[in-house]
């Protein structure tokens, strides 16, 4: 079996203790058609098969995590009541799951008072912290990476943020250099650190950019919607681990359960350090219908509406694997990251690829060998339809040119951008699937004719 199926047992055992507790009820529930259930349930069976097998250890491609049973069980049982977290109103439990699971997010990152809440997903939580940012820094500028998510500009553009992207270094984090030189020229309000890259899991520079902070005195907000669940690893090299010991020090934070934190879609996270950023989100708009004087979601989240089936996921979720160093979800995680060093380990030795320096988290980029920058991307883009034709499912990313070069300065130089390979190894049995992994990639990089 390849999915997990037979738990879809225990989800009837859990609605009929659901059910249970709404017992003095007269029935209501609507007749259903099995018949037409089926026949519409077969065919978006039929339609789902068009896709890449994420769930699947050989994908290792773009950045995709099946979800734990434990959560879309926990989702599809909270979708019998359908709650809406934006307020106490809509989703009594539901919302005091949101809360609890959410302190215990911000007690991974060491705050024992914070403010925060879910969001649709990690732009959501960004756009969040920078609105908060703008407001308290008035027309001030946000600086980022060039390796930054692409959103960051764009969420600058819609709250008319003055926004500043800095050239990245050789290892795609943030230049301090280059940061400090921006910040001496003076009307910096707000830098936003990476910790884990979209791109190659690159971590920046926290101690430095707080270093930094000291002086200048702007605003930090940590963008860590990939990776910030890796505080938990204890197996990071020393300058991942030194940035993510000091996380608890900056002014707001992201992290996406939907990415590394075994939820389904649509659920990322904003935390502030100062709960009392609540006050800017104030307002009072005569339909919403608080009847309680506890704190609504609603009241400190921009979106209105929210899934409370995404806070019991992730509530359940927490359950059973708490954020713990040292607990099974640490555990997942670093193996993750060791399926992510095998595969470096093996690309470094072989004199057919290229490789960047040594993956910082669970994401690999590399390149098949080539004589010039044009040259690489094809074979590149060649290994990568091999690879999936043979089962193995991979991604392609871009690096620009004068990086790569950086990295592999015999490469000539007669493109732009180098098309490389990437690997997002984001689920802990690519550990065991490596030496499968490993002679897929072997077959496709030969089929290619190089080597
Ligand atoms: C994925 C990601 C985002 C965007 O999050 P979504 O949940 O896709 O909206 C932002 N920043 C980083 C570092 C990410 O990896």
């Amino acid at each position: 079996m390849r999915f997990d199926i037979d738990s879809l047992g225990l989800l009837e055992e859990a609605a009929r203790a659901l059910e249970s507790g709404f017992a003095d009820l007269p029935p209501a529930a609507a007749e259903d058609d099995g018949a037409s259930l089926r026949r519409v349930l077969g065919e978006v069976a039929g339609r789902l098969h068009d896709n890449y097998p994420y769930f699947h250890p050989l994908y290792a491609g773009q950045m995709l995590k099946p979800p734990h049973p434990v959560a879309r069980l926990a989702y599809a049982l909270a979708q019998f009541i359908n709650p809406n977290n934006h307020a106490i109103d809509g989703g009594r439990a539901s919302s005091a799951m949101e809360k609890e699971a959410v302190a215990e997010i911000a007690g991974m990152l060491g705050w024992q008072t914070h403010l925060g809440h879910l969001t649709g997903g990690g732009t959501m939580a960004n756009l969040e912290a920078l609105w908060v940012a703008g407001r308290l820094r008035d027309g001030e500028t946000i600086v980022a990476s060039s390796e930054a998510h692409y959103t960051h500009r764009r969420v600058c553009e819609v709250l008319r943020l003055p926004f500043k992207e800095l050239a990245a270094d050789a290892q795609g984090r943030l230049d301090v250099a280059r940061l400090a030189r921006r910040l001496r020229h003076g009307g910096v309000g707000t830098v936003v650190a990476t910790l884990g890259t979209t791109s190659r899991g690159a971590v920046d520079p926290l101690p430095e950019i707080l270093a930094l902070r000291e002086r200048y005195g702007f605003r930090l907000h940590v963008d860590a919607a990939y990776a910030g669940y890796f505080v938990l690893a204890g197996n990071l090299d020393a300058p991942a681990r030194a940035a993510f010991e000091r996380v608890g020090e900056v002014d707001s934070i992201v992290i996406d359960p939907h990415k590394h934190g075994l939820q389904p879609y649509g659920c990322g996270c904003v935390l502030f350090r100062d709960p009392a950023v609540g006050r800017i989100y104030r307002h009072d708009s005569p339909y919403t219908y608080f009847t309680s004087s506890a704190l609504h979601l609603g009241e400190i989240s921009l979106e209105c509406s929210r899934a409370g089936a995404g806070a019991v996921a992730l509530w359940a979720t927490q359950r059973l694997l708490p954020l713990v160093r040292g607990g099974a979800f640490a555990a997942d995680l670093e193996r993750c990251r060791e399926a992510a060093l095998a595969l470096y380990a093996r690309l470094a030795a072989d004199e057919r690829f290229l490789v960047l320096e040594p993956p910082e988290l669970d994401i690999v980029l590399w390149a098949p060998r080539a004589g010039s920058v044009a040259g690489v991307s094809a074979r590149s883009r060649d290994i990568f339809k091999g690879a999936a034709a043979r089962g193995l499912h991979l991604a392609l990313a871009r690096v620009p040119t004068e990086t790569a070069r950086a990295h592999w300065p015999e490469l000539a130089d007669d493109a732009d951008t180098v098309t490389c390979l990437r690997s997002v190894l984001m689920k802990p049995d690519h550990l065991e699937w490596m030496d499968r992994i490993w002679l897929i990639l072997d077959e496709a990089t030969l089929a290619s004719g190089g080597g």
